[in-house]
């Protein structure tokens, strides 16, 4: 039997954007909490990692912008260097096709999604459809239907048989961004704004203490770690819902919220940073954005934080990062080298170092970029992990009701479970 080790009114479980911006607000309201984490590091899926030239990049979540209100506002706020994109010139797809029909079929992409996300989710005329099986329904020509599968498959990260129509279309229409999602990345890495918030915490904030098992009554909770028992009047399982359906928990969780967190699986992304020597591809005025048609969810953009740091961030994600996860580091590159080639030219063999990270089955976060509901019956998930369990609480970027699965929306679901858990301590102690 482990003793109580430590007292806390709240223990976050997770230091990820949502754990640390629900901190953060309980610190304002002078609540006292303790953050327990897993990795030796804060952050979660935002990461940096240290290239083989040592320099920091962002191995995790990246990118934001202007129409992402809390990020910009933080980032701001500890006076974070906001790099803008390089988005000048021809954005390709491969197999080439001419500027005109590229832009033809990106709109024609556009406008499939625009149509899908006109339909209510709750319409009956949808249930059980997958968007695959929806997809197939389109009168849209094979290229653009190819289009749309690449743009989903690469954002959404999972093959489209596996997600529910309404689920998708629930998500998308959070997802507000009118400006690209990629306009900012910080030149001090997103990693840094997460290390500046763990900085605010002082020793509320544990590292290396994964939590195992999660005791809970009536008022108060007991949360197990390698170091012992943490007693608490509440608990916020901070951690993407298929990673907080691993956890074990006495007694077992009501049957409907069980459910409701087993019906997730995690994306899959592997995200590599290719550098170069120079930004080739700008002297031809290309924009350094790649979109493979034969490879859905093969996609590169250009990464370079200034005139003397050339860089393509390359993105594969979905059922291809499955099957590349497997090749090993050298076969991967090679792959990816050869994709860059065909897509941008011989000088994109010219690297100066490659860097890869691989998030799928990740075993602290599950994958990436996030994790979607896979049944097509579980309209109501979502809402039973927001309820909970109460004195367990949930909370991950996954059920924002802004921006899910980004940086943004995991400061926003951090914030909202940390207004329900403070209401619910004031309540309890007035009542007492
Ligand atoms: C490769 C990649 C690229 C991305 N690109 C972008 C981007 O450009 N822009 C953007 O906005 N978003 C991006 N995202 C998504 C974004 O990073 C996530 O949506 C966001 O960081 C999720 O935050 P979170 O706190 O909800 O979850 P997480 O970051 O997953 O945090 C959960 C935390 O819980 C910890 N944990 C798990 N289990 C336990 C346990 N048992 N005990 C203790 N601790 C535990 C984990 O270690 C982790 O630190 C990207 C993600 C990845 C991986």
């Amino acid at each position: 039997m482990s003793s109580i080790v430590e007292r806390a009114d709240v223990v976050i479980v997770g230091a990820g954007f949502t754990g640390l911006s629900a901190a953060l607000e309980l610190k304002r309201a002078g609540i006292d909490f303790l953050v327990v984490e897993a990795r030796d590091r804060v952050g979660g899926r935002v990461e940096a990692i240290r290239n083989g030239l040592g320099e920091l990049i962002d191995s995790g979540g990246q990118f934001f912008c202007e129409d992402m209100p809390e990020i910009t506002a933080l980032a701001r706020a500890r006076g974070k260097t906001f790099v803008k994109t390089y988005v000048d010139g021809e954005f390709i797809t491969y197999p080439s096709m001419s500027a005109v029909k590229t832009e033809r079929m990106y709109r024609t992409a556009m406008a499939i999604r625009e149509r899908m996300n006109r339909i209510e989710p709750d319409d009956p005329a949808i249930t059980g459809l997958s968007v695959a099986d929806w997809l197939e329904r389109q009168q849209d020509e094979a290229d653009a239907k190819a289009g749309f599968r690449s743009m989903i498959e690469g954002l959404w990260c999972l093959p489209l048989h596996k997600v529910p129509l309404w689920y998708l279309i629930d998500n998308d229409r959070r997802i507000t961004n009118e400006v690209p999602e990629l306009q900012y990345s910080l030149g001090e890495t997103m990693q840094s704004l997460a290390d500046d918030l763990a900085s605010d915490l002082g020793d509320r904030l544990r590292p290396n203490e994964p939590v195992m098992r999660i005791e809970h009554g009536v008022q108060s909770v007991r949360v197990a770690t390698p170091s012992g028992l943490i007693e608490a009047q509440a608990v916020l399982v901070a951690v993407p819902p298929a990673t907080a359906a691993k956890l074990a928990f006495a007694p077992a969780l009501p049957p409907a919220l069980s459910k409701a967190l087993g019906v997730w699986e995690s994306g899959a992304v592997i995200k590599m940073l290719v550098r170069y020597a120079r930004p080739f591809w700008r002297e031809r005025d290309l924009s350094g954005m790649v979109m493979w048609r034969d490879l859905p969810g093969l996609f590169a953009c250009d990464a370079s934080q200034d005139a003397g740091h050339a860089a393509l961030t390359v993105f594969v994600g979905g059922p291809r990062a499955l099957r590349w996860r497997q090749l090993g580091e050298t076969a991967l590159r090679a792959e990816v080298t050869a994709r860059l080639v065909d897509a941008l030219g011989p000088q994109a063999a010219d690297i100066v170092d490659f860097s890869s990270r691989d998030w799928t089955n990740d075993r602290w976060s599950g994958g990436a970029y996030s994790d979607l509901i896979v049944d097509v019956m579980a309209h109501d998930a979502e809402r039973i992990i927001l309820a909970g369990a109460p004195p367990v609480y949930f909370a991950a970027s996954e059920v924002s009701p802004s921006f899910p699965g980004y940086v943004e929306g995991a400061i926003v679901a951090g914030r909202i479970a940390a207004a329900k858990i403070q209401s619910a301590i004031a309540t309890s102690a007035s009542g007492s």
